[in-house]
């Protein structure tokens, strides 16, 4: 073959501008990125070790210790999506043949034991049909069966729209010697979560959802017990990337007078997600806690009006509706996405089939998006093919 001639030609497809529609994204996640959050992004790539941007990530771990409401200095934002955040958690508390607890009421907890199984951990789940949740009780008899090294929780299950209460159930993980991981990647600074006062030892989240920054970077959090796991472990962690030794240093968080090049941080997501913990400082945590709450109040009464179930929703940022009877749940997506350029989705993981779900997070939770929501569904069940049940 001739090696100086190219055979792959330039594509077609690459010729033609770029082009993205607006839509409403009242789904469980992206949500709608506001100008301001959006614009911070489109500032100037500068070097992730220029000690301007060491100021920047200085801003977001205040952000985020605020956020979480916890002292930990170990505060940090992986770079990846929620997902980058539950691996780091896992990878980094666990070694192989640790005892590992799950609880399951939706795809969370299936997804936290299956990355804990691919590092060797012994894995036991507490399972609940979709729509349920578990009693400090039947936690603490699990934690006295299966003896875990490390609890994980989904304080918001986006897969079945359950707000898990957390009160004292980081009390029961220290009794028995067990950390306390939660998933807040769809609640967090849309309800009340206390992470120093609830006994939380390691809590991530994600940027896309109520923090109305893009995805792409993802908080988190280490309390002191969780280091003192973390940095006597026997095993490195089997990822170099999500390294909690690496991050720390990158972040300033492990005391060292100098930060040493662990991987180019992306500092356009950076600037974004920095503007989003500013604006929430503005408005203030208790204030948007309050507003997500009323919201969905306002929604569900909306919901529950047009003669719509709700699927025990309690979780205010996503809402899950039992699918209506008689109507192919995508049907009612695919019109509304059409007809009103918004977006919903269905179920997720065990829910797949049994709900519709409905995100209104960060700037999406106002009674204008409610409004826009309820009558795109009341179009929907209205135009779309129901068969006679
Ligand atoms: N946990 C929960 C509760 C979530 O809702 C999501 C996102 N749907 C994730 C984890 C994973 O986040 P990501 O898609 O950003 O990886």
């Amino acid at each position: 073959p001739d090696m100086s001639a190219v055979s792959v030609p330039p594509p077609k497809r690459l010729q033609k501008p770029l082009v993205v529609p607006h839509r409403h994204m009242f789904g469980p996640g992206p949500s709608n990125v506001p100008p301001r959050i959006l614009e911070a992004g489109a500032n100037p790539v500068i070097g992730h070790m220029h000690p301007e941007i060491f100021e920047i990530m200085n801003d977001i771990k205040s952000g985020i210790q605020y956020l979480f409401q916890t002292q930990n200095n170990m505060t940090l934002a992986v770079s990846g999506t929620g997902h980058t955040a539950m691996e780091c958690a896992i990878f980094n508390t666990v070694e192989p043949g640790d005892s590992v607890l799950t609880a399951v009421n939706g795809i969370w907890g299936e997804r936290a034991a299956e990355m804990a199984e691919r590092i060797g951990a012994r894995v036991n789940s507490i399972v609940t049909p979709p729509g349920g949740y578990f009693t400090n009780a039947e936690i603490e008899q699990a934690l006295l069966k299966y003896r875990p090294a490390l609890f994980f929780l989904a304080h918001g299950e986006s897969s079945t729209g359950v707000l898990h209460p957390l009160d004292g159930i980081g009390q029961l993980c220290h009794k028995y010697n067990c950390l306390f991981l939660v998933d807040s990647v769809a609640s967090l600074g849309g309800a009340p979560l206390y992470m120093d006062k609830q006994g939380i030892d390691i809590l991530y989240t994600g940027s896309q959802k109520v923090l109305n920054a893009p995805p792409g970077t993802a908080p988190i959090s280490f309390s002191e017990r969780a280091c003192q796991k973390i940095f006597n472990r026997k095993s490195k962690p089997v990822s170099f990337f999500l390294d909690l030794s690496w991050l720390a240093n990158y972040w300033g968080c492990d005391g060292k007078a100098s930060r040493t090049y662990h991987h180019t941080g992306p500092v356009t997501a950076f600037y974004s997600l920095r503007e989003s913990l500013a604006v929430l400082v503005e408005e203030g945590l208790e204030n948007s806690w309050d507003r997500h709450q009323k919201v969905a109040e306002y929604f569900h009464r909306g919901l529950e009006s047009m003669g719509l179930k709700l699927f025990k929703a309690r979780l205010p940022t996503v809402t899950t509706i039992v699918a209506p009877r008689g109507y192919n749940w995508k049907d009612i997506t695919s019109y509304i996405m059409k007809t009103h350029n918004l977006e919903i989705s269905g179920g997720l993981g065990p829910s797949v089939g049994l709900v519709l779900r409905v995100g209104l997070m960060g700037r999406n939770s106002s009674k204008h998006s409610a409004d826009m929501v309820l009558a795109a569904l009341k179009d929907a069940l209205q135009h779309c093919h129901k068969s006679k049940v």
